[in-house]
């Protein structure tokens, strides 16, 4: 049904050990626009995990076995592959998860520049040597990889999600067993075919596609040889995993919900901030766990700024027409979310400015909504959709408060064309991440996560490599002259 220059990428059996392998049960993979079934994909068991577990168990050593260099290579030769074949890529990511397909090529070069820098981080994994405490000890520190990792990701970013846990796992030494998000097995299953073009050895990755989330997470926290799990996900199942993990002390890398502030203060240039909202809040039809969920404006420019966006809102391109800019939502589920906070907010004093309703098939118009406050669920839950909710506030002290009441703590975004407040909010914001005058941060060169609630560890930058390598500190004792 596809058009793909490479119909080969359009994998459905699972990754197990180097080999393909197809399982009786099968999932259905719909188009989220259309809600037909595109492919349908093995769908593993628990015992699948255990299985990969175990050939990864093997294959790992031989892979950290490896000189740096030569897993760099390979590393450049798999982003090599991806970007070469980024429009197929691209329209298998767009069938199964619905993003716009410019959205979805943009996701591919994303997830490729992690690749890319990991190929160089590799090289860089250096140990140290410590000024020791007595004369006749010498002091190490070796940087080991630490083994299996268990990888969970969501459907949202089918390629980046995957391709930020497996590029630094792989340049770290480790071995990699991956279960993608149900709805949207087909991205990482493509990665996975191209990894294997690129020369991986077999073994040090599996790709398991399965219903049985439970199942599968379960046997990860369960299964001594794997020593890490990497999550990106909601915060609920982030904390099943951790309660589950502390069984074995587990290591984990928790990349969960946000609640992210936009915060336009009085001095900020509207058309940027308007042009910054519109990017955060909309991109990836608010499906994302770095957008923007409440927007503060302050009080003498509110309605300057929110007849500025509600313009732009409505001109942007939805519903099932060609080169629609904002996609439909995953499922029923996420409409229904979105309709519960729309009706909250409206029954609360909330005023809907444009929006609101839900069009065919599983899009739901671009929505702004102001007069927001406090006591609305959506001050509080990620919505996870087109909603643009406006609060008014008139100083930075409420702003700052308001903006960290919050149990989360990843993205925020501050415009502002002054220097003193850009650093005060820069310190004084709780969250992993901050925008200032823009409302785009992800990008392979720095560290993206999140404190609170929001999670554990960084995936990309220099740091990202840490949460796939363990210290050993050795303590040498020598003969002193
Ligand atoms: P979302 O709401 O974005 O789907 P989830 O946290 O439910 O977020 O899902 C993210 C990933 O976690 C998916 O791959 C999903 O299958 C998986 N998952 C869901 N529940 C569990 C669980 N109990 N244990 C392990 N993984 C799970």
């Amino acid at each position: 049904m596809l058009q793909l220059q490479d119909p080969s990428l359009l994998e459905t059996r699972a990754f197990i050990g180097g080999a393909w392998i197809a399982r009786d049960t099968q999932i259905d993979v719909r188009n989220p626009v259309s809600g037909r079934v595109i492919a349908q994909v093995s769908d593993c068991a628990a015992a699948d995990a255990t299985l990969a577990i175990d050939l990864a168990y093997a294959a790992q050593p031989v892979w950290a076995a490896l000189t740096a260099g030569e897993r760099a290579d390979f590393l450049r030769r798999w982003h090599d592959l991806v970007v070469q074949n980024a429009d197929d890529l691209a329209l298998i990511l767009t069938a199964e998860m619905g993003k716009p397909l410019a959205e979805a090529r943009s996701e591919i070069l994303y997830g490729a520049g992690y690749i890319a820098w990991y190929a160089e981080e590799a090289r860089r994994i250096y140990g140290e040597i410590l000024p020791p405490h007595r004369s006749d000890m010498r002091l190490l520190v070796l940087r080991q990889p630490v083994g299996v990792v268990g990888a969970i990701t969501p459907w949202n970013f089918p390629n980046a999600m995957i391709a930020r846990k497996l590029a630094p796992a792989l340049a770290a030494g480790c071995a990699v067993v991956a279960k993608p998000a149900a709805e949207t097995p087909l991205s990482s299953l493509a990665l996975g075919m191209l990894a294997m073009r690129a020369g991986l050895p077999a073994g040090v990755l599996s790709i398991l596609p399965s219903t049985d989330a439970q199942g599968i997470g379960q046997e990860f926290c369960q299964n001594p040889k794997l020593r890490k799990i990497s999550f990106t996900g909601s915060t609920n199942v982030g904390r099943i995993l951790m309660a589950q993990a502390a069984g074995q002390i587990k290591k984990l890398s928790l990349e969960l919900g946000g609640n992210a502030p936009f915060i336009v203060f009085d001095d900020a240039d509207l058309d940027a901030a308007v042009q910054g909202c519109i990017q955060s809040k909309f991109r990836n039809a608010g499906q994302t766990c770095v957008c923007t969920n409440r927007i503060y404006v302050q009080d003498s420019i509110h309605d300057a700024f929110v007849n500025k966006l509600v313009t732009a809102v409505k001109k942007l391109r939805t519903g099932d027409v060609p080169d629609y800019e904002i996609g439909p939502l995953i499922s029923e589920a996420a409409i229904a979310k979105v309709q519960a906070h729309v009706a909250d907010a409206c029954a609360k004093g909330a005023q809907l400015r444009c929006g609101g309703t839900r069009l065919e098939g599983q899009f739901f118009a671009p929505t702004v909504l102001t007069e927001m406050t406090g006591l609305m669920d959506m001050s509080s839950q990620e919505s996870f959709g087109p909603l643009a909710a406006v609060f008014r506030f008139s100083t930075e002290k409420e702003v700052v408060a308001a903006s960290n009441d919050t149990e989360f703590g990843l993205a925020s975004y501050v415009y502002t064309k002054d220097m003193n407040r850009i650093w005060r909010m820069m310190e004084a914001l709780e969250h992993g991440m901050v925008g200032v005058n823009t409302g785009l941060i992800s990008t392979e060169v720095a560290p993206f996560g999140g404190i609170k609630q929001s999670g554990l560890g960084r995936e990309g930058s220099r740091h990202g490599i840490e949460d796939y390598v363990d210290l050993k500190y050795a303590c040498m004792r020598i003969d002193p002259q």
